[in-house]
Order: C-alpha cells, then sequence, then structure tokens
C-alpha cells in the first residue's frame, strides 16, 4: 500500500520530476532523492474521455493535470464530474483499472472538499 505521491529531486539542479525520468530534464544529472510531493495540488486542465479502453468502469473518465506546490506537474484521473480548473484536489491510492483481471492501482486525484 502506497499513500505518499512521491517525485524524484535532482541532486545536481533541485528540479523535482515526475514521473521519474532516466536523465534530469532540466541538467541532465542522473542522481535522484526521492521526496513527497505534498497532500494538496490545483488542477490546471482537464479533458473528458467517453471512448475508454477495456477494463475502465468509469465514463466519462475525467484526466486532468495537476500542479503540486513545488510546481511539479502530474497527470491522473480526476473523481468528481465538476472538474474546475484551480480547484484544490489531493492524491488518493485506489483501483484504476482492470486488464486481464487484474486490477492495477494508482493515484487519482480527489477534491479537498471547501468548507
Ligand atoms: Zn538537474
Amino acid at each position: 500500500m502506497q499513500e505518499k505521491m512521491m517525485g524524484w529531486k535532482c541532486r545536481r539542479c533541485g528540479k523535482v520530476m515526475y514521473p521519474k525520468h532516466e536523465r534530469c530534464l532540466g541538467c541532465k544529472g542522473i542522481v535522484f532523492d526521492e521526496v513527497s510531493l505534498g497532500d494538496e495540488c490545483n488542477l490546471i486542465t482537464y479533458t473528458k474521455l467517453y471512448s475508454l479502453p477495456r477494463g475502465i468502469e468509469i465514463s466519462p473518465l475525467t484526466l486532468g493535470i495537476v500542479e503540486f506546490n513545488n510546481k511539479v506537474k502530474a497527470l491522473g484521473q480526476i473523481t468528481t464530474n465538476k472538474p474546475e480548473p484551480g480547484m484544490k484536489l489531493h492524491p488518493a491510492w485506489g483501483k484504476l483499472r482492470t486488464i486481464d483481471e487484474k486490477e492495477v492501482y494508482g493515484f487519482k486525484f480527489e477534491p479537498i472538499t471547501q468548507e
């Protein structure tokens, strides 16, 4: 069970990446430290997919690009039917889809309820 969403921070220039790349996108460095991306991110943009591969039970599926406080961007499933750019989300570990009867888990982004 994985709960925290982690990124990789370049030891040479400090750039944080998600997902991991072979070489730093900033300086081509190859040594990274794993760092937490944090519990909160902002929705930048999203799209709704109506034609989905087999094994995804949600339709339409909302995919969004989020940005964490450390400027790292990530792509993932958004768990609300009313996404709005700028809304606050938090990463949550859960089932994404089923492939050949195997369940695939990963991070989704859930809205943080505003008081
Ligand atoms: Zn770097």
